[in-house]
């Protein structure tokens, strides 16, 4: 009886030996080494990855910067300062403005969708404000937003428009005015092409073109 348990115990042994040997002794102790390899190959992928995405976002902010300076053609016409900003009293706005750029300018009144003669206006030129004449707007800069009204998505110069939040008719939007004189020119949105993304809404009334020569 002993000796069949010998035997088989002798077989068992046997047989664990033989797949202990099909096991190479050094392969557990070069798992974790090959599993941080994998993991350095995948995270130096990943590295690399995001550092081209980095570099194309770069080159597109450069891109968008020398568009938006309209570097084709610089500004070199006026910009507003604080000294040359403009006070009437209402009698006289009445008296140089028609009823209708009253209404505009001077009541943050809004024309009519596509009744305003620069709505389509294709010509070379600047739109300066119908109140006081600072130019505000590059035909460079003038695209067909379909809302209706004459759409920028530059002002001139940064200076020449500015900007404050209107919460009128339940609202919130963001009115663009002449710095100069106060006079209400329209709203921008976020919505507008590239390079800016933004949209300057402006009633015709508001503007006066001046063909460039
Ligand atoms: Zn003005």
């Amino acid at each position: 009886m002993e000796d069949i348990h010998y035997k088989l115990n002798q077989r068992l042994d046997r047989k664990i030996r033989a797949f202990s040997i099909s096991i190479p002794g050094y392969l557990p102790g070069i798992i974790p080494w090959a599993a941080l390899c994998v993991l350095l190959i995948f995270e130096t992928h990943c590295v690399n990855r995001n550092g081209a995405s980095v570099s194309k976002n770069a080159a597109d902010k450069q891109k968008t910067t020398s568009s938006y300076n309209l570097s084709k053609t610089p500004y070199r016409g006026e910009i507003f300062t604080d000294k040359s900003r403009i006070e009437k009293p209402d009698r006289e706005w009445k008296k140089i403005l028609s009823p209708a750029q009253y209404k505009i300018l001077r009541q943050n009144g809004t024309e009519p969708p596509f009744s305003g003669k620069y709505n389509r206006i294709k010509k070379r030129g600047i739109f300066v404000c119908a109140g006081c004449g600072l130019p505000l707007f590059a035909s460079e800069a003038k695209y067909d937003s379909g809302s209706g009204w004459p759409s920028f998505w530059s002002p001139i110069h940064p200076k020449n428009v500015g900007t404050k939040q209107d919460g009128s008719h339940g609202m919130i939007r963001t009115e663009i005015y002449c710095p100069r004189c106060g006079g209400h020119l329209g709203h921008v949105f976020k919505d507008g092409p590239r390079p800016t993304g933004l949209r300057y809404c402006v009633n015709s009334l508001s503007l006066k073109f001046r063909v460039k020569k």
